[in-house]
Parts: structure tokens; C-alpha cells; sequence
């Protein structure tokens, strides 16, 4: 497979350090508030990626935090405190809206049939972890203390700047314009690993360190729980673009100045979804969510494919009348699928679902390329091949795309039924017979010819079957029919 790597600026083919492992690490959320559907691009994209790893016969360990310590609203270290700043709008603990933030971003992940991560680690639960490395980073020079608080020397460095050459501004930088600089700071791009002198007193978390009741700083978090639970090098780290710089760039420089080696070979980054208006932003009032797009009348899955039909390196434009056209693709993609017969009894062709799998994963090697794995489905759909075969491809390949599309047209088979029948009823009439569509019809039309005096008809219908070899006994409310 050929994935893009940030940190190299090229498509690299994809080779794990351990030949069947893959070592993921993605960023989690920052639980203060509910996770915007920009968030959740991310996640979904990472997740194709994942389960287009395992679909390739990686076995995969991905690990995820739950930031709910320690980042503050500027990622330069200053502003407000995320989490406190949550606590203090919903008059709770920070605890307690961790708690509530973290499990309803899973109820999102969920509707959106994102995995789960097999580690998922909130940050606050490994302290000793920060501690350690900081410690190291202490001895061996490249970090200082100052004004109370541990900071990382990124002057120690050879190299800062990983993805973007200094230039920040091509970035989305974190960095806010009109907020106070911490004069602690040797240099600029120094970074907090621990801070004790704060200005955030009622911060509920604290805990004690040689360095003075404290907590950590964002970034620490990310590099501890990486190497706690993947050991001392890692194949991929996903995360959307803002977190590039300084979020990435300074746990590489931490990671690797404490390994004293190389730590991450792929550096995967989710390009951002927009509004017309811009960003889209957690902070800010009101902001598009699962929910909202529930109580909208859309599937969650619509948002998932509107995701997939583009590709994770480009920016993405979000307004209601883009998910419009891909709930309409959706419904279509659904109801062709629906009017497929599970029950086919051929074979499945191995031959044209080899190729047809091909396909679809020349696509998914290409850096992730979904759109084009989504016109294989079409593909799949207009091929000659038998329904057998055209829904072991369909079902084979949304291992991987997540759209739920065996279930939704299964949902939409006993949805039609359902309303067959229903017409049937409530036309006063019911068909009762070996279960064949086309002669229910033929019956249903001669009871509508009688209705409507038309005893011609109801006759040349009734002679049509009886050359069949089907014989029709009117009951009370219908019919049922028989093969004589
Ligand atoms: P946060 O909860 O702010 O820490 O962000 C969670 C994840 O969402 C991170 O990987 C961010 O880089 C990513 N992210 C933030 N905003 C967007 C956006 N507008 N589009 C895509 N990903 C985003
Ligand atoms: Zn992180």
C-alpha cells in the first residue's frame, strides 16, 4: 500500500517494523464538550484506514487517548484550561464532563460504525508515565525548569520542524493571535511538560511530582501513552492537520530526545472539514454534531460516505445541500442492493470476485483512495455476475468502508415488504399463495377487473393462470392460489 507520510512529504509503500503487527496511534478527543462532525472526519478516516490495514492481513494495535487533562485553548500553552473551562459551563466536575464527553463520543463513533481503538487510555491515568519521561528528559538536558513549571529545549534539537519547514502559516496553527506569551519560555516553540504555577487554582486535577503539585502538559500525554502500551516505536500516528504543528512536531521532539532514537515512521493527517463560514470549532456556540444531524432525519452512515467520497488529503466543504446529494447516492446505493435476491442459491464466481476485489483494493492502495472505491460498488452492481457473488463483493468490501450496506437494503427488503403488504390490506384484498410475485399480481388484477365489473378481464386472467397450471379460490377478503 501506498500511504502518505507527512513527515517525508511523499506516498511511501507502507512496510510495518514487525512484519504482521501494525503499531497505530491516533489522538483522541478532548472530552469538554461533544465532538463536532469535523472531529469525527478524522476518526472516520482513520478508521477506514484501520480496518483497511486488517482487511490487508495486518494484525493491528491502535491506541487511542482521551484528552481530559492539560490542553489548554491556545496549543501554545496558554488561555484557558479546555476541561475546566467545560466543567465550569455545565456547573460539573471535570470528571464528570469527561465522563459524559468520552461516552458520548463513543455513542457518536458507534452510530458512525467507527471501531473502537483496543486501547483506549484518558490521560489522566498515566501520570507516573509523564513523569518518568520528563525526569529523563530533566537529566539529560533537554528540558529546564522555569517560573515553576518543566519545559521542553527545542533548541536542543537538530531538527524542530518535521512537516512543515517553518512555515506555520501554512498550517492551522493553534496559536491565537492576542494572547499573553509565557515568559518562561527560552524560545519560542518551548513547550510546558509539567505545569505547577498556573493560573487555572480551582484546576481539580492535580497531582505531585518532583517538580511540584502539578499536572501535565498536552503533549506529554500522547508520546506516554504511546510508548506505555506500544513500547518504543510506532508505525503510524494519525491525527487531523491542526494537530501537525505543535501538537505532533513536539512529541516527536520529546519522544525521540527521551528514545534516543527514530520513534514513528508514518505520520498520517486528516485534512480539516470546513464550513462556508471556516473552521468549524468545539469552543465556539453552536456547532454541527451526530445529534443534530439525527434530529435533521439523516442516517449518521450518509455523513460517513459523504466523508469517504472524498479523499482524507483535501480539505472538505461541509453545507447541507452537499449531504443532501450524498444521502440521495446513499438511498440509491441501498436500494439496489435491497432489490438483490439474498436468497440466490448459484455459486458464488471466485474468478469475478477476484477481480472485482482487485479493484477495489488498487484503489484503497493508492493513499487511501475511497472515492474510487466507492465506484467499484457500482461496479460490483453493474457487473454480470450472479446476485451470490455480487453481495458476497458488496459485503466483503464494506468490511472496510463501514457504510452498514448489507444491513440497511436487509432493512429496506422488510421495509418494502412490509409496505406490500400493508397496500395488499388496505386494498381490502389478500394474496395467498406459493410466495411468486408476478402470479400475486395477476391475482390481485382479476380481483380489481371484478371490482370493477369487468368480468372479461377476471375471466381471460383466471384462464391465463389456469394455462399454468394455477388454480385461484376466491375467500372471504382474497384469494388464494394453488399450482394444480
Ligand atoms: P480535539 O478534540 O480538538 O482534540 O480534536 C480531535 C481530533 O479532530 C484531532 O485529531 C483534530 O486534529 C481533529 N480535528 C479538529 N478539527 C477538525 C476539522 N474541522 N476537520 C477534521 N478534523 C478535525
Ligand atoms: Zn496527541
Amino acid at each position: 500500500m501506498q500511504l502518505y507520510n507527512s513527515a517525508t512529504h511523499t506516498k511511501q509503500e507502507f512496510v510495518p517494523n514487525h512484519p504482521d503487527l501494525v503499531k497505530m496511534y491516533t489522538c483522541g478527543p478532548t472530552v469538554y464538550h461533544f465532538a463536532h462532525i469535523g472531529n469525527l472526519r478524522s476518526y472516520i478516516m482513520e478508521d477506514v484506514l484501520e480496518k483497511y490495514l486488517r482487511y490487508s492481513g495486518y494484525q493491528v494495535k491502535r491506541v487511542m487517548n482521551i484528552t481530559d487533562v492539560g490542553h489548554l485553548t491556545s496549543d501554545a500553552d496558554t488561555g484557558e484550561d479546555k476541561m475546566l473551562k467545560g466543567a465550569h459551563r455545565e456547573h460539573k466536575t471535570v470528571m464528570q464532563i469527561a465522563q459524559y464527553y468520552t461516552d458520548a463520543f463513543f455513542d457518536d463513533c458507534k452510530k458512525l460504525n467507527i471501531k473502537r481503538p483496543d486501547v483506549v487510555q484518558p490521560a489522566t491515568g498515566c501520570i507516573a508515565e509523564y513523569i518518568r519521561i520528563i525526569t529523563k528528559l530533566l537529566d539529560t538536558g533537554y528540558a529546564y525548569q522555569a517560573g515553576g513549571n518543566v519545559y521542553f529545549d527545542t533548541s536542543k534539537l537538530k531538527k524542530y520542524y518535521i512537516f512543515n519547514e517553518h512555515k506555520e502559516e501554512d498550517l492551522a496553527v493553534g496559536v491565537r493571535e492576542g494572547v499573553e506569551e509565557d515568559t518562561n519560555k527560552r524560545s519560542k516553540n518551548d513547550f510546558v511538560l509539567w505545569f505547577t504555577k498556573s493560573k487555572f487554582e480551582d484546576q481539580a486535577l492535580k497531582w505531585d511530582s518532583p517538580w511540584g503539585t502539578g499536572y501535565p502538559g498536552w503533549h506529554i500525554e500522547c508520546s506516554g501513552i504511546s510508548m506505555k502500551y506500544l513500547g518504543e516505536d510506532l508505525d503510524i500516528h494519525c491525527g487531523g492537520i491542526d494537530n501537525a504543528f505543535p501538537h505532533h512536531t513536539n512529541e516527536i521532539a520529546q519522544s525521540e530526545s527521551y528514545l534516543g532514537h527514530h520513534w514513528c515512521n508514518w505520520w498520517v493527517h486528516v485534512m480539516h472539514l470546513n464550513t462556508p463560514e471556516g473552521k468549524m470549532s468545539k469552543s465556539s456556540g453552536e456547532f454541527l454534531t451526530v445529534s443534530l444531524l439525527e434530529k435533521k432525519g439523516y442516517d449518521p452512515l450518509v455523513y460517513r460516505l459523504f466523508c469517504l467520497q472524498s479523499h482524507y488529503r483535501r480539505t472538505l466543504l461541509f453545507t447541507w445541500e452537499n449531504l443532501d446529494n450524498a444521502r440521495a447516492s446513499y438511498e440509491k446505493l441501498v436500494a439496489r442492493i435491497a432489490a438483490l435476491n439474498p436468497d440466490d442459491p448459484s455459486p458464488v464466481d471466485e474468478a469475478a470476485f477476484t477481480a472485482l476485489r482487485e479493484e477495489f483494493t488498487a484503489a484503497l492502495d493508492n493513499d487511501l483512495a475511497t472515492a474510487q472505491a466507492l465506484t467499484v460498488l457500482y461496479d460490483v452492481l453493474k457487473s454480470g455476475a450472479g446476485d451470490s457473488t455480487k453481495l458476497r463483493a458488496l459485503a466483503d468490501f464494506d468490511t472496510v468502508l463501514g457504510l452498514g450496506l448489507m444491513d440497511r437494503a436487509e432493512k429496506k427488503r422488510a421495509a418494502d415488504a412490509a409496505a406490500k403488504k400493508n397496500a395488499t390490506t388496505a386494498g381490502g384484498f389478500t394474496v395467498e399463495g406459493e410466495g411468486d410475485p408476478a402470479v400475486d399480481e395477476q391475482v390481485r388484477l382479476r380481483a380489481e377487473a371484478k371490482k370493477a365489473k369487468n368480468f372479461a378481464e377476471a375471466d381471460r386472467i383466471r384462464g391465463e393462470l389456469k394455462a399454468q397450471g394455477i388454480e385461484i379460490t376466491d375467500v372471504p377478503g382474497g384469494a388464494v392460489w394453488k399450482r394444480v
